[in-house]
């Protein structure tokens, strides 16, 4: 099974240099220009599969000897977000923490999130994929990444809803 997981991630490995592009362009769209801060926090970013926070990639960004200060890369995540490169998945439970990832992952999946306690479930469905391109075909676009949130509340939120009115009575 490990085997499997290698060999999957490894079929696919994160384009950086497709990021890179991608986010060029839109920085095109602002009259801004991609400088050497932005260039690393956005190949740092990439090189992220899965969910982090900015003090995680700061963090990364220390132990490669590629120290940014906090600001630069506060001011860089607004505009990733922005060019819809980065998505914001949740709030870290207990710690007042955004979470992100990357929307060109090759492990991209959705996310299905507890408005209450912030729970996430991260699931994947082939048909939903291919109906995702179906839509954006249908209306001329050339589908380049999707991006889908479920918010709803999980069954523990819900049992401990139920416990409350119970007790309420
Ligand atoms: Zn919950
Ligand atoms: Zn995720």
């Amino acid at each position: 099974m490990v085997t499997q997981a290698i060999l999957m991630e490894a079929k696919e490995p994160v384009d950086t240099e497709s990021a890179l592009e991608r986010f060029q362009e839109f920085l095109a769209t602002q009259n801004l220009r991609m400088t050497k801060e932005r260039r690393i926090v956005v190949e740092e970013v990439f090189q992220e599969q899965h969910h982090f926070t900015v003090s995680e990639l700061l963090e990364r960004l220390r132990g490669k000897d590629k120290a940014l200060g906090r600001s630069t890369v506060y001011r860089v995540i607004p505009l990733l977000l922005q060019s819809g490169l980065l998505f914001e998945v949740s709030v870290k439970g207990g710690r007042e923490e955004q979470v992100y990832e990357n929307t060109l992952s090759p492990r991209h999946h959705n996310h299905l999130t507890c408005d209450l306690c912030n729970a996430v479930i991260e699931f994947e469905d082939e048909g939903l994929y291919d109906l995702q391109k179906a839509i954006a075909g249908r209306y001329g676009y050339k589908l380049r990444r999707h991006v889908l949130h479920l918010r709803g509340i999980c069954p523990k939120c819900q049992e401990k809803i139920i416990d409350r009115e119970v007790n309420a009575w």
